[in-house]
């Protein structure tokens, strides 16, 4: 917080102080004795508003010292310490209605709560100033009307002053000038220059014409630069009468009418500026949560690949293990039946080499979602997969039956991937099938052309799926098994989805579950269709 010590920031608030308190000898309004353009009061509240009650003194010292220099504390002291005290109470009010407990600055302009509250303490504050100085006999009268123009008149130079002190901070120092020096800066300054000397000095003391198109410029800077521009606009738009009206020479109805829709102006922009900032706020925020997510989703990809490769990983290397076991068992006998051992040991190495394709396959899908496509002929894709399933269904004495697949033409489909999932489909059948203790436990895979798809079903003759599970079959970690990870549907359901095809599922009339999906036909069958 800036302190006493701090003899640059004094003496640039002395001389913003004196500066406003010179401007405002443009006008006096001759039955008030009241200056109606003085925005020095402004400028006291809005500093002891931004650094405290410790700055209140300087509402005090200011206007004496202004006396002082134009010779009016002289003239009228008891006016001159009146009027210190006046402008203290008005700031003293504003830092106890916005920094209630003296710390941190409490009012953000930043947000639409911080505005209302600004709003309160600006209208307390200048009816607090403006009764104390309708005070006679300061003002020689005590009617209410000239309390209310004063009100008036602190109420619109705080609405428009006041923000600059407020929004600013030291980064402002290092903008440099050339920035500010782009086309839509230019503009708006352009357009705000015109249309301030059409409202304020092209009709001079006629009706104020015009003045609802300043709206347009403020609302542009507002909504482009939030509430900086607001500041630095209203500022800006506060001098310009001050000037024709040292230039020409307003009359006091004019100003009245102008000080009344510089108010409206002002609250206007306010809000605008700080609806503004909370959007870039709101949008920053969504932008953080949309980085926190991705990185969330990073670590959920790595996790789920492990836990697929896990899943599909088990079955070939088991497998794997089996064969190779069955080989090392026929080669250990007194007599070994090497021809035997070498059929076993080349089943198992086809396993194993199915286990590099998977990895590979799941790698590259579950990074990046691709796949290698090409035109493959679905016969070849079940018959693989049956025959890699083939063991573990003997053992089941599950029966696989296949029908029509043959005269389907071929899809547009990643060989490793539809294998893998008619794998996964298949051996969900074989463990309901043996788990169930079904009487003929069979499966049947049967595929049909459905427009420009190909359907293929894998219906089991066991239990079907229990209702609970149906609503869910699809979601990862969904399982009925003791050792089941519950994520064979949803990966395959994602591959399937990655094909443009899709996988649902119902339970037979007859009893057994029947899994469906579709894959899209090569393109050359569709050209020829
Ligand atoms: P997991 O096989 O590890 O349980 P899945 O996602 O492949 O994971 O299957 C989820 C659940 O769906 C299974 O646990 C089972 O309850 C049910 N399910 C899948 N296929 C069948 C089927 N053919 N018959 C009965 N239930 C099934």
């Amino acid at each position: 917080m800036p302190r006493l010590r701090d003899p640059v920031i004094v003496a640039a608030y002395l001389a913003l102080y004196m500066t406003a308190d010179m401007a405002a000898a443009a006008h006096l309004f001759a039955d008030l004795l009241a200056h109606p353009w003085n925005a020095a009061p402004a400028i006291s509240f809005a500093i002891a508003v931004r650094h405290g009650r410790k700055w209140l003194w300087f509402a005090f010292v200011a206007p004496l010292l202004a006396g002082l220099i134009d010779g009016g504390f002289l003239a009228a002291p008891l006016s001159a310490i009146l009027r210190a005290a006046a402008e203290t109470a008005g700031a003293a009010l504003g830092v106890i209605l916005l920094h209630p407990r003296n710390s941190a600055l409490v009012c953000s302009l930043k947000r639409r709560r911080g505005v209302f509250r600004f709003l309160t303490a600006a209208c307390a504050a200048s009816a607090l100033t403006s009764i104390i100085l309708a005070i006679p006999p300061f003002l020689e009268t005590n009617s209410i009307e000239p309390a209310t123009l004063l009100f008036l008149f602190h109420l619109v130079a705080i609405l428009s002053i006041a923000p600059l002190v407020l929004v600013y901070d030291k980064s402002w120092r290092h903008v440099r000038f050339q920035a500010l020096l782009t086309g839509e800066i230019i503009l708006q300054t352009g357009a705000l220059a015109l249309i301030a000397w059409e409202v304020f000095g092209r009709f001079v003391n006629e009706e104020i014409h015009f003045f609802y198109l300043l709206f347009l410029p403020f609302a542009w800077i507002a909504t482009r630069h939030g509430q900086i521009g607001a500041a630095l606009a209203l500022g800006a738009i506060y001098v310009a009468p001050v000037l024709t009206d040292l230039l020409f020479g307003h009359n006091d109805t004019m100003i009245v009418e102008m000080q009344i829709r510089l108010g409206v102006l002002a609250v206007t922009s306010l809000l605008f500026g700080a609806m503004t900032a909370e959007r870039r706020d709101a949008e920053m925020r969504m932008l953080e949560r949309q980085t926190e997510l991705a990185h969330f989703q990073r670590l959920n990809v790595g996790w789920e690949m492990a836990s697929a490769l896990a899943h599909e990983l088990n079955q070939p290397l088991t497998a794997a293990m089996n064969l190779t076991q069955a080989a090392l068992r026929l080669l250990k006998t007194p007599s070994p039946d090497i021809e035997r051992a070498a059929n076993v040991m080349s089943m198992s190495v086809d396993r194993v080499e199915r286990v590099g394709q998977i990895i590979h396959g799941l790698r590259d899908f579950m990074r990046k979602g691709e796949l290698t496509l090409a035109a493959n002929a679905m016969s070849d894709m079940a018959d693989d997969a049956i025959r890699l399933v083939s063991a573990e269904a003997n053992a089941a004495g599950v029966a696989i039956l296949s029908s029509g697949m043959s005269a389907l033409p071929e899809v547009m489909a990643d060989k490793t991937q539809i294998v893998q999932v008619l794998i996964n489909l298949l051996r969900n059948a074989i463990q309901s099938l043996t788990l169930s203790k079904t009487p003929h436990p069979q499966i049947t895979v049967a595929g049909r052309i459905d427009i420009d798809m190909i359907e293929i079903s894998v219906a089991d003759s066991g239990p079907g799926m229990p209702n609970e599970v149906m609503d869910h079959l699809f979601e990862p970690f969904v399982t009925t098994k003791v050792a089941g990870m519950g994520l064979g549907l949803s990966i395959s359901k994602s591959i399937l989805e990655a094909h443009e095809g899709r996988l649902w599922a119902e339970n037979a009339p007859t009893g057994g579950a029947i899994f469906r999906f579709t894959l899209p036909l090569a393109k050359r069958d569709l050209e020829n269709a």
